[in-house]
């Protein structure tokens, strides 16, 4: 489990900082400058930017989170555009090599280690294991290929639209409402008009261009990584002795290595991004070389890097309700549930070490990812607000998958009636969850 004292929160985005230390977690010191150095301003001429796409919901990233939220909205009868800056869905699930769909169970009420995750986790994680591309029950590990294929077709068949290869770099927005998103492409610059806007980025990049209130955690950043021929490691060879593969994955060849990388990386801040992306690659190559180098293990081979940074971390919102340790640990319940989640990891409270399989299954509420001025946003994934002593549960894949859900019929409800995000009936939103099986309490 990663530390939590390594975890700096910052009010503000900290990206003018001189210089800042990032280390590696094997005692590697890197200086990186931090300084975006800017050698003056140039003024950019005002232009018309073309309207090219409206929808009633607009989800800006297609990771677990975005997922979820684009086809729970569409499933809920509006028409949604998704914008995702890569060539597929997932999101880290997929392209960044984080194979494991973490917080699938946990602790009943009842007292009974059972799942917690149905809904759309459910579906993806069903399709998976049909294509015989799932490992395991608990904590799910999926087939990256194929579960960017399952998801792909989950969208085509929701009518869901998707803009790849489309950066949002921006939004038209007045005071406290979102008009659309602007997108840059091999097409230019253009503008997708919203009713209403979901921010599964995962950095919260919109909700900190429209002003919200957010946390800044600097955590840490790694790049996951998978190795083939495992089935073929000798341990019959002379000196063998075991070393670590990484973990097991679908394919039985095939294990993925989860990288601990970069501690305290700001993962706003370009410099930092770019230096720590170069010494993963390095270090992936050296604990590759240090594996081939040990005997029987000749004939393991590097199968491929996640195609993007694998940042843990980085804005959260403040929210109307910022969700905290103590009510996932106590079994407590809120009116406007939007779903649950479950543990994956051993945590403190009270003096005591909660296995994994003894932490209560947890509600989050629809205050968690609802932004305190803007009116037509919700937020969902790793970005929406909880405290940081929560960072381990409520930044995993199930977790995200969840607030994505929940955040996608809400965005649907509030187009629809023409409404505040902020003002959707709850039990009007609980009744579409739970006919997307949704499980809230
Ligand atoms: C190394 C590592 C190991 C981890 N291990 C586990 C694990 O074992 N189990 C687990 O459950 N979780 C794990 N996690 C956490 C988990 O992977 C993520 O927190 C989760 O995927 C977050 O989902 P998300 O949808 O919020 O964001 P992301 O998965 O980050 O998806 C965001 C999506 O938005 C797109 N996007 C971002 N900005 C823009 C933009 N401006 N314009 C257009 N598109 C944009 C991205 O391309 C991406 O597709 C790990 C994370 C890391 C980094």
């Amino acid at each position: 489990m990663e530390r939590r004292d390594f975890i700096k929160v910052s009010a503000s985005v900290a990206a003018l900082a001189a210089t800042s230390s990032v280390s590696g977690c094997k005692g590697k010191k890197v200086t990186v400058e931090t300084n975006l150095d800017v050698h003056g301003y140039m003024e950019e001429p005002a232009k018309r930017i073309p309207v090219i796409a409206s929808a009633d919901v607009v989800v800006v990233g297609g990771g677990p989170a975005g997922v979820a939220a684009a086809v729970s909205a569409a499933r809920e009868g509006a028409s949604v555009i998704m914008i995702e800056r890569y060539n597929h869905l997932g999101g880290l699930w997929t392209g960044g090599l984080v194979l494991a769909t973490n917080c699938t169970h946990g602790l009943s009420s009842s007292g009974e280690f059972s799942r917690a995750l149905y809904g759309f986790t459910f579906d993806v994680l069903n399709e998976l294991s049909a294509l015989n591309l799932l490992y395991g029950d608990v904590n799910a590990v999926v087939d990256p290929e194929a579960c960017k294929y399952v998801l792909e077709k989950l969208i085509r068949d929701s009518g869901v639209r998707v803009l790849y290869h489309s950066f949002a770099v921006g939004v038209i927005a007045s005071a406290d409402k979102i008009d659309g998103v602007i997108i840059e492409s091999k097409s230019g610059r253009n503008v997708v008009r919203a009713k209403t806007v979901v921010d599964s980025t995962g950095d919260g990049d919109v909700m900190s261009w429209v002003g919200e209130k957010f946390d800044l955690i600097t955590y840490h950043c790694g790049m996951n990584f998978r190795l083939g021929n495992i089935d073929r490691i000798d341990s019959s060879a002379p000196f063998f002795s075991k070393v670590y593969t990484g973990a097991s994955s679908p394919i039985k060849s095939v294990n993925w290595y989860n990288s601990f990388g970069y501690k305290d990386v700001d993962a706003t801040n370009l410099m930092q991004l770019s230096k720590v992306q170069s010494d993963l690659r390095m270090e992936s190559w050296n604990i590759y070389f240090d594996i081939k180098s040990h005997p029987g293990y000749e004939e393991v081979f590097y199968l491929d890097s996640a195609s993007q940074i694998g940042t843990r971390a980085s804005r959260i919102l403040s929210a109307k309700y910022k969700l905290k340790y103590e009510d996932t640990m106590t079994f407590r319940s809120f009116e406007d549930s939007i779903g649950v989640s479950g543990g994956w990891c051993r945590l403190p409270y009270k003096g005591q070490a909660i296995e994994a399989r003894n932490r209560p299954i947890w509600q989050i509420p629809y205050r968690a990812l609802l932004p305190q001025s803007v009116k037509n946003l919700l937020i969902a994934g790793r970005c929406f607000s909880f405290e940081k002593e929560l960072l381990e549960d409520a930044r995993e894949i199930g977790t995200c998958i969840v607030t994505g859900q929940g955040a996608g019929v809400a965005a649907a409800i509030s187009s629809r009636q023409n409404i505040d995000t902020a003002s959707v009936d709850i039990a009007q939103l609980q009744n579409s969850l739970r006919k997307q099986n949704v499980k809230l309490e």
